[in-house]
C-alpha cells in the first residue's frame, strides 16, 4: 500500500471512530457527548457576547434554542408490541427529526427515549413553532409491523439561550417546559416562558 492510500485508510478509521464516539447507532443522531460538544461551540460565543455587550454586533449568531422531546407512553409501546418495535419507533422518530432540522442545527439522542434539538439562531418562538410542527407531524405517522399499526406521539419543552446563562440552565428550562407538557396531557409542546 502506498503512502496516500495508507493515509486515506487511516482517515476512514478516524471517521469511523468519531462516528462511534459521537453518534447514536439506533437513531443516527448525535449521542449526548456529540450534542453537548456541538452545542458548546455555539453557546461559548453567545456567553462571550453576553459578557461583552459592546461587541455584540460582531457575533454572527444572535440566539440559540433547544427543544427537548420525550416519547409519550413509550413503556406501553414496548409492553404491547415488544422492545424491537420500540426500537423501530425510536429510529423512525430520529429520522423524522433529521428531516425537519436544517443542516446547521444539531439533533441528538439525549437518553433512552429523549431527543434534543439545538436550533442555531432561533428565538424561543421560532423553536416553539418548529417543535409544534414536528409534534404534529409525528402524531400523524404510524408504523405497520407484522400486520399491526403502531401509533406514537411526543411531548416537547422549548427554551432559549436569551433567558439562560449556560447549557445546564438552558437544559433545565427545557426540561421544566417538557414536564408541563406531560402534566397537561402529553402530545403537547410548552415553552419555558409560558411556565416561568
Ligand atoms: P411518559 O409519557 O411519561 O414519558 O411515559 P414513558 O412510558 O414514555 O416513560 P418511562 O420513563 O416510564 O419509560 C420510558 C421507557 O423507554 C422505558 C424504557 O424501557 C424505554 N426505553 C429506553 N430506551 C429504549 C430503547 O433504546 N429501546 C426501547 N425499545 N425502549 C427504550
Ligand atoms: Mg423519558
Ligand atoms: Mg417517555
Amino acid at each position: 500500500m502506498d503512502e496516500r492510500s495508507q493515509i486515506r485508510k487511516l482517515k476512514k478509521e478516524i471517521e469511523h471512530l468519531q462516528q462511534l464516539a459521537y453518534k447514536d447507532e439506533l437513531t443516527n443522531l448525535y449521542n449526548r457527548r456529540g450534542f453537548k460538544e456541538g452545542t458548546e461551540k455555539f453557546l461559548s460565543e453567545l456567553v462571550w457576547a453576553k459578557k461583552h455587550p459592546d461587541h455584540r454586533k460582531s457575533i454572527f449568531i444572535k440566539n440559540f434554542s433547544i427543544i427537548l422531546f420525550d416519547i409519550d407512553d413509550f413503556k406501553k409501546i414496548n409492553d404491547s408490541f415488544g422492545h424491537q418495535t420500540g426500537d423501530s419507533v425510536l429510529s423512525r422518530i430520529g429520522a423524522t427529526m433529521l428531516e425537519n432540522v436544517r443542516d446547521i442545527d444539531l439533533a441528538g439522542r439525549w437518553g433512552g427515549e429523549e431527543i434534543i434539538l439545538g436550533l442555531v439562531g432561533a428565538s424561543e418562538e421560532d423553536a416553539f413553532r418548529m417543535a409544534d410542527r414536528i409534534r404534529e407531524h409525528i402524531a400523524k405517522e404510524k408504523l405497520q409491523l407484522d400486520g399491526e399499526t403502531v401509533n406514537f406521539t411526543v411531548s416537547g419543552g422549548v427554551a432559549s439561550f436569551d433567558k439562560a446563562d449556560g447549557f445546564d440552565d438552558l437544559f433545565s428550562h427545557a426540561d421544566k417546559a417538557l414536564y408541563e407538557a406531560k402534566n397537561r396531557g402529553k402530545n403537547k409542546v410548552f415553552k419555558y416562558s409560558d411556565i416561568g
